[in-house]
């Protein structure tokens, strides 16, 4: 199974909340999708991994991907490692995927710190002849990066207005994480109530920003080039 576009998140939910409209889009063009998660969630204040499992298939069903794996790299010690590096590689040269999606490398969380650095790296190095993995070298065209510091202009926002209610029906999946009213398990950033108003106030945010409803907002390190100028900005003509 070849995939044009594979999504590396730490923790199952991440994809969820920042590019899982721009994977159902993707999904509508016709394209093939896939997501890889790099651990469980074993370390999750709420929930269990086995939970987590089931809620991510159940996402990757509304998301409609091909393939949704789990690297089983340990929560919270997710380390830029040879090992780590080999299953991105392994995983990369399996699937082909032309574009991947990652962390940006500036966040709180060492273990979207360390995914961004590891899935960078392999992206690399699995378009090296003789890192032997006994799979065909791979390298994919592009990185683009997720879930963005407040204050790093995105490279470019995709419009998903059309995708948001699926996007929050794929999130609530992850029902162990958000907040549940009868839940009495501690609190975490995800699971109060004020959550998901912020996380769309976030789309909607990077929506004005292109005069639609919602966008999800990419970094991509290198300039991007467009063939023809005038017909990519006059079909988005709004001033
Ligand atoms: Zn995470």
């Amino acid at each position: 199974m070849k995939l044009d576009a594979l999504a590396f998140g730490a923790h199952p939910d991440d994809i969820e909340l920042v590019v899982s409209g721009t994977l159902l889009k993707l999904t509508d063009l016709g394209y093939n999708t896939g997501v890889v998660d790099m651990v469980r969630g074993e370390l999750g204040t709420r929930g269990t991994p086995q939970i987590r499992a089931r809620e991510a298939q159940a996402s990757a069903r509304i998301l409609g991907l091909k393939v949704r794996e789990n690297l089983k790299l340990t929560d919270g010690q997710i380390f830029d490692t040879q090992p780590a590096r080999l299953k991105v590689i392994r995983t990369l040269r399996k699937y082909r995927p032309g574009l991947v999606f990652t962390h940006y490398w500036d966040d709180q969380h060492p273990d979207h710190v360390h995914t961004s650095q590891i899935v960078t790296e392999a992206c690399y190095l699995s378009g090296l002849a003789k890192i032997a993995t006994g799979q065909e070298r791979f390298r994919p065209q592009r990185i683009l990066y997720f879930m963005l510091p407040r204050d790093v202009k995105p490279s470019f926002l995709v419009d998903i207005s059309q995708y948001f209610e699926r996007k929050m029906q794929a999130l609530r999946c992850f029902s162990s994480q958000l907040y549940n009213p009868k839940s009495r398990g501690p609190q975490t950033y995800l699971s109060v109530p004020e959550f998901l108003p912020a996380l769309e106030s976030l789309h909607r945010y990077y929506g004005t920003l292109i005069q639609s409803k919602y966008a999800e907002g990419f970094y991509c390190k290198e300039a991007i080039s467009i063939d023809d100028p005038v017909a990519f900005f006059m079909k988005r003509g709004r001033m």
